[in-house]
This record gives structure tokens, sequence and C-alpha cells, in this order.
């Protein structure tokens, strides 16, 4: 609800400032003009009472059409500052509150449980769901790279700007992101150092959270002090985290804006020049990656969650929506935890021992858009080189894909350094990884959202598996 002074001031104020904005554009003072715009949209949203869903719909939109318009805007003129800072505010905002959440979410929902007989249920079936929801992730991907076969035709590699690419990119070396003592040292770390730093460790997170919880069920009443302490704490992020979400219509138009923006180096040719020569050529390979996501997110994962909690498709869809538009602007999964925690708790009624377990893990190792995508782009790329995939071949780039995708960490474009590993898998040339940077942060942003939405799946069957079905049916449309 707004308050009094947003209600009766909000509109009028962003009224008025995007009149000075725009007669700060005329006046050349574009970095003034694009502040009025962010103050004047934050304005705008404080004095609505419309949804939060739709405040962050309109974010999108503006952003879209903000980040065209500076296509027009002289090169000198064109000062982007308080955009990319306000979006970089935003991610770091969330960014700040994963590592306690994390950890406070996974003590505080192990310790509910009670017993460490129902953590190794739970355990096994937040893992068999995940592992399911990721295998039929990549059939999907395979099933429609092998059917359509976008790559077989296009002229890619004999563009200036692609072979360029390929030429000075060295890919990192396979293997360095997954090695034991790697995997090992990053799961075993000092809990306050992990807490401490600027990109948290999620799984050492999740470790030491794990082995909190279990010595507080196992120490039982001697230590239900700090049982209730590491409540009382989540709770107090958990009330961060609602302020910040607040925010989110202004964070998802800034990073929007930015990246639009950032297109055109010279004008609104180069930005529509850029545009329409890799649609073009990669047109489709990315119309095959969209839809073989959209499946997955809207019959596969809604197929999982109604059969398994009887939730309904649409009450799935609109209670996660806020997480999937984060997810879409953010590409992490990780900075999106916060709002995905809060949307399956309050939108879908899972339990908070649920949501605290299966998410933080989940958002880590539960990569459904992710492995989809790498199988995906292996198969494009061995069509780029001519190279043919026998089906030993593609069975590797299964198994691969969705190993890699466990692997890869919930940041912008993970997915694709641990595709290296699956291209050497088959003997494709690591390098050709180059070719899909240009793409990434757009396809990423669509694979995040399935990474998001896979999560909040699992937890809402988790749910219905191991609670019944009550609490997710009541509202049904
Ligand atoms: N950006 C993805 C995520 O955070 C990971 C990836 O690059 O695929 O979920």
């Amino acid at each position: 609800m707004p308050s009094t002074f947003w209600s009766r001031w909000g509109a009028r104020l962003a009224a008025v400032g995007l009149v000075a904005s725009l007669a700060c554009l005329a006046l050349g003072a574009s970095s003034l003009a694009a502040a009025l715009v962010l103050a004047s949209f934050a304005a705008a949203c404080f004095s609505t009472k419309r949804s939060l869903n739709l405040q962050i719909g309109a974010g999108f939109v503006v952003g879209l059409a903000a980040g065209a318009a500076t296509w027009w805007i002289p090169e000198g003129a064109k000062h982007m500052g308080a955009v990319d800072d306000t979006g970089w505010l935003f991610v770091r905002l969330l960014k700040m509150l994963v590592g306690p959440l994390v950890f406070l979410a996974i003590a505080s929902g192990l310790a509910r449980l009670g017993s460490t007989s129902s953590l190794g249920r739970m355990g096994a079936i937040t893992f068999a769901l995940y592992f399911s929801t990721m295998f039929v992730a990549v059939a999907t991907g395979l099933i429609m790279v092998n059917l359509f076969e976008p790559g077989a035709n296009t002229q890619l590699l004999s563009l200036p700007f692609f072979r360029g690419l390929l030429e000075q990119t060295t890919p990192a070396p396979a293997g360095t992101a997954l090695g034991f003592r790697e995997f090992v040292g990053d799961l075993l770390q000092n809990p306050l150092s992990a807490l401490a730093s600027p990109n948290p460790p999620i799984l050492g997170l999740v470790f030491f959270g794990m082995l909190l919880g279990i010595a507080l069920i196992r120490t039982g009443e001697q230590t239900r002090a700090l049982r209730e302490f590491i409540d009382s704490a989540y709770a107090v992020v958990l009330w961060m985290i609602g302020i910040f979400v607040r925010l989110a219509p202004l964070g998802v138009m800034a990073i929007v804006w930015s990246l639009v923006g950032s297109m055109a180096s010279d004008g609104p040719r180069s930005g529509m020049t850029s545009m329409i020569t890799a649609a073009r050529e990669v047109g489709g390979f990315i119309a095959l990656v969209f839809v073989a996501t959209s499946i997955h997110a809207f019959v596969t994962l809604p197929a999982f969650a109604w059969f398994l909690a009887g939730l309904h498709p649409r009450r799935l869809l609109a209670g996660v929506s806020e997480a999937l538009l984060v997810a879409f602007s953010t590409s992490s999964s990780a900075a999106t935890l916060p709002v995905t925690t809060r949307n399956v708790e309050q939108n879908l009624g899972v339990p908070a021992h649920v949501t605290h377990f299966v998410l933080p893990l989940g958002a880590t190792v539960n990569m459904d858009g992710t492995a989809l995508y790498e199988a995906i782009a292996a198969l494009f790329i061995a069509a780029l080189f001519g190279m043919e995939l026998s089906l030993g071949d593609q069975l590797t780039v299964f198994g691969m894909s969705m190993l890699m995708a466990a692997g890869a960490p919930a940041i912008p474009s993970a997915g694709m350094v641990t595709m290296v590993v699956v291209l050497q898998a088959v003997d494709l040339p690591a390098e050709a990884v180059a070719l899909l940077i240009p793409l990434d942060r757009l396809l990423d942003t669509i694979r995040t959202m399935a990474n998001v939405e896979g999560d909040a799946v699992v937890a809402v069957c988790v749910a219905g598996v191991t609670h019944g079905n009550e609490q997710m049916t009541a509202e049904d449309p």
C-alpha cells in the first residue's frame, strides 16, 4: 500500500520528472535526463496500488523502450552512468542477502525437521526430483535439436565478427572448475569468511548450514536458544528481502535499459544492424532454445507440480512470476533466491522447512534451463563445424550437460563456462564457446528463468509428496 504522501504526490512527481527529463534531453544533458526518468518511474511505482508483478512488467517494457531510444542519442551525450549504477545496485542488494539467507535457511529448515530420519527422506526425494526434472529438460533439448537441426546451413563461421571471436578467445582450460580439490575446497569453507565474501560460495554455506542443522537436531533441548536465535535472524533477513523486492521494478528497468542501450555503438543503425545480423544467422538456434525452454517451463514443470502436488499450472506460474521476472533480468539464480523463497512460501504455501532446504541447494545444483541449453548448444556447434555426433556421443552430451549444469555456479554466464567441458567430452573445439558469447546474455535470461522455476517446482513437489496437497490446492482457480 503506498503511503499517503506517495498516493497523493507520486503520480504528479512522476509527470513533472518526465517533463523535466525531456527538457534535459533537449539541452543535451542526457545523464540528468536518464536519472530523472529513473526517479519518475520510482515515484510512479511508489504511488500505485497495482501489483508488484505488473510494476516489474512495466519496468521491463519501459527499460526496453528507453534502451532503444538511447540509440538515437549522439555518442558524446550518451551517459548511462545512473542507469548502470541503478541496475548494479539492485543486484548488489539482492546478493548482499544471499549468503546469510542460504546459511540461515538451511540451518533453521533442518532444525525444524526434528529428526535426522525425516531429513534423509526429504533429501532423497529432493535429489530424485532435481535429477528427474533435469533429465527431462535435456531430453527435450536433444529431441528438438535433432528434429530441427539449427546450424546445419548457416554461414556463421564466415562472418568476420564471429571469426574474430574464435581467433581471440582462449577458453578456460577444461576441468579446472571440477577438480576434486576445488570441489571439496568449495564445500569445506570457513563459514565466517564464506559469509563475508562478496560472492559467497553457496555450496560451502549449504554444507555448513546442513552440518549446523544436523547438530541442532542432535543436541535437542540443550541448543534451543541457538535454534531460536537462528529463526529470529532468518525472520530479519526475510523482512529485508521484502523491502528490496519493492525495488525490483526499478532494478529490472535499469538492467534492461543498459543492456539494450549497449547494443548500439554507433547510433540506431548499428543497434538495428547488430540485432538483425545476429538474428538472421543464429535466429534458428535462438528460436530453438526459446521453444525448448518454453516447453520445459510451460508444460513439463507445471506437469510435475500438478501430478505430484496437485498445484494448478496457472497458480504455479502466477505464484512465481515475480521470481521469474527477476531471474530474467539478473540472469542469476543466486541473486533471485530471496525472491524465489518469498514467492514459494507466501504465494504457493510451501512450508518453510521445505523451502529452506530445497531452494538454496536447488539454486546451485538444479539447473534445468542450463542443462537443456548446454545440450542444444553442443549439437549446434557440432553442426556448425560439420561434425556428425554418433548416438554414443549424444549420450555423452546428455550426461555431461546434466553434470556440468549441476556444477555451474548460479551466476550470469556460468553455464557458458562449464559448456567447455561438454564440448571437449565429445572432441568438439572448446574455442567454439566464443561463438556463443554474443548470444549468451540473451539466452541466459530464459535459461535462468527455467532454473528458478525448476527450483520452485521441486519445492512444491517435495511439499506435496511429504505433506499431501492440502495447502496448494486450496485456492486453485
Ligand atoms: N545464469 C544461470 C543461473 O544463475 C547459470 C547459467 O549461466 O546457466 O541460473
